[in-house]
């Protein structure tokens, strides 16, 4: 038996220093965080006990912001200072808030001419990061309270949906409360993690997120303990939030109310539309009070209100088994995620739709931030063991504008993340020393079909022929999903790069057009890029002889010869810009046989200026 060594008191070897990590679900309705804690991970709750954190902020002038239940306490009296819902403005444009989440905002947007939007409240106008800001400082506050010490790094989770301007607009809330983000997770891949799905044998699962206001459909493939997102889809204007919309028109209109005189009506409908929703989760029929009309409400009248919902979620389901190439009978386990996962035709609807019972021991609401934490802990250095990669994918296609307004794509969509791609490409232009590099977003061939993500412009090219410069063109998308570009001319090695951050997103309304236009697109697309590709040809070879007829044409061809091939580019001008890619190419053609001789006539005479002063045989070497 070895002996046991006795150090000297104070020379003790201080144990590994566990660094302190958290996990957060900045949910739309609800955020909470969790921490792993003696080897067990916990969700954390405020000094009253309670875990969910509202995610309401309420503004009042001249006082600190308050958030949480404190601010949801606001909400009828004051609303268009209580601020709720925030999540679904985050890294939007100022229009797209308007178009799509109109009506569904119970607060003032100010009238400013910035991109961004901002909310007007009476302590002053607010940005949609800045109150998530707030969010994030009160867990953070919450969670130094609970662990005794300053957090060093969290993980933060977002919807798998979430474009590059959404998560630039998370990771800008985290900085503004002064939190050090390890990484982003998708929520629906945190959700796995927090069910240990790493750990089992290989398997294809679907994870189903219903929430307040967002909804998400993943399919994740596991194998060796590790997994990969294959596919990602869903709709971030869609969750209990519409189910509540949908109860309360039911009850104003069976309480023959109107709420077009009085706004404050409608806020107290959907009050009671949600108490209502959570409690037939388990009831099977309720009274209902709204004003001074009472009524009953069972689970089958409101199943009847929600079921088109539901349908849709389901759709989303479809569209994503399809795109992971995949059967709806390749998933072999379902795990539930989000408060509206509760209710109980959901849970029957993706029951059937799926053939299998789904995975729901852990409670829905903390499943997220249960997972996030789990991998704060990894990325913190806590578990120098663990082996945990966890591969996400990009929603839409990445690439460039080529000649003629053509998009080339770099990175396909449901591409594994982090991932870097190159390219080469090259000088259009004799003498060219610049190039402009326009990034593009969408799966379409186009580039007025795809959304513009940043445009920036090498320089330093050195001066040569066209097509004899090298430049290449890298991609670059990290963990967090966010994109890089950079450029370099390889000969000489001039380089530019730039970091895409635009400032204002896509709504999914968009992704979901993007990708069904270019579904339903394909042959329109096939013939556009062929009358593209027969315009850019006519460019470059009117260019050229231009270039070269300025350079020699005087010196190599007498009048009759030069003015036979002016006809001929005449005819080639005439049709440059047509859309019948037939008309080009023969127009090309006859020029290309117009000036034959002159090309011929050409090359021997560089041939006789390269060899001028030299002989034959020095060539033969
Ligand atoms: P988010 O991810 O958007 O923050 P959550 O996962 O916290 O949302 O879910 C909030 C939604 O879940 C709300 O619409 C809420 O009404 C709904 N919800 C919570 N509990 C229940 C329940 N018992 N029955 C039905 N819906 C519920
Ligand atoms: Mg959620």
């Amino acid at each position: 038996m070895a002996l046991l060594q006795i150090s000297e008191p104070g020379m003790a070897t201080i144990p590994h220093q566990r660094r302190l990590a958290a996990g957060i679900d900045l949910g739309t309705t609800n955020s909470l965080i969790a921490t792993v804690r003696s080897g067990e991970v916990v969700t954390l709750a405020d000094e009253q006990g309670r875990h969910l954190l509202p995610s309401v902020v309420y503004f009042k002038a001249d006082a600190e912001p308050l958030v949480g239940d404190a601010a949801k306490a606001h909400q009828l009296t004051d609303p268009l200072n209580t601020i709720a819902s925030v999540k679904r403005l985050m890294g939007r444009g100022q229009q797209d808030t308007m178009q799509t989440l109109a009506g569904h905002l119970p607060f003032k947007l100010a009238v400013t001419d910035s991109a961004v939007p901002r909310i007007q409240t009476s302590a002053g106008t607010v940005m949609a990061h800045e109150v998530a800001a707030e969010i994030l400082l009160e867990l953070k506050e919450r969670a130094e309270v609970a662990l005794g010490g300053e957090l060093s790094g969290v993980v933060i989770t977002v919807p798998a949906y979430f474009d590059d301007a959404q998560r630039q607009a998370t990771r800008d809330a985290a900085t503004l409360a002064g939190l050090n983000v390890y990484r982003l997770l998708n929520e629906p891949t945190a959700a796995a993690v927090a069910y240990g799905l790493d750990q089992q044998a290989e398997g294809v699962i679907a994870v189903y997120d219903l929430g307040g206001g967002t909804f998400d459909i993943s399919i994740l493939r596991l194998e060796k303990g590790v997994f990969e997102v294959l596919a990602t889809g869903g709709d971030s204007a869609l969750g209990g939030d519409d189910f509540d919309h949908a109860i309360a028109e039911y009850l104003l209109q069976a309480a023959e109310l109107s709420t077009s005189d009085n706004p404050r009506l409608l806020r107290e409908a959907l009050v009671v539309a949600r108490a209502s929703k959570e409690q037939l989760s388990t009831a099977n029929e309720i009274t209902v009070q709204l004003g001074e009309w009472s009524g009953l409400l069972t689970r089958t009248q409101l199943d009847g209100l929600i079921a088109p919902l539901v349908q849709k979620t389901l759709q989303a389901c479809r569209r994503v088994v399809r795109d992971a190439n995949l059967a709806k009978g390749d998933i072999q386990q379902v795990v539930l995620v989000g408060g509206s996962t509760r209710v109980p035709l959901v849970r029957s609807q993706v029951a059937d739709f799926f053939q299998t019972e789904p995975l729901c021991s852990l409670d829905p609401d903390r499943v997220v931030a249960l997972g996030a934490a789990l991998q704060a802990d990894v990325l913190a250095g806590n578990k120098p063991d663990a082996e945990m990669l966890l591969l996400d994918v990009i929603p839409l296609s990445l690439g460039l504008e080529t000649m003629g307004g053509l998009v080339e794509k770099i990175i396909d969509r449901n591409t594994t993340i982090p991932v870097s791609r190159a390219q080469e490409f090259t000088t259009f232009k004799d003498g060219q020393t610049s190039m402009s590099i326009h990034v593009l977003q969408g799966e379409r061939d186009t580039v007025e079909h795809c959304r513009s993500l940043a445009r920036f412009v090498l320089r330093g090219i050195p001066p040569m022929v066209a097509g004899a410069a090298r430049i290449r063109v890298t991609f670059q998308v990290d963990a967090d999903g966010l994109l890089s570009v950079s450029a370099q001319e390889l000969t000489s090695g001039a380089k530019s790069s730039i970091e895409v951050k635009p400032s204002y997103g896509l709504s999914d309304r968009e992704i979901m057009t993007i990708l069904q236009d270019s579904v339903t697109s394909v042959q329109e697309d096939i013939a556009a890029r062929r009358v593209r590709e027969q315009q850019v040809e006519a460019e470059r070879v009117l260019e050229a002889i231009d270039s070269a007829l300025k350079n020699d044409g005087d010196q190599l061809l007498d009048h009759e010869e030069k003015m036979t091939i002016l006809a001929a580019r005449e005819q080639l001008a005439a049709v440059r810009q047509s859309t019948d890619p037939q008309a080009i190419e023969m127009a090309i053609k006859h020029l290309e046989q117009a000036a034959a001789f002159y090309v011929e006539r050409r090359m021997n005479h560089s041939i006789r200026k390269a060899m001028a002063g030299h002989t034959v045989d020095e060539f033969r070497g």
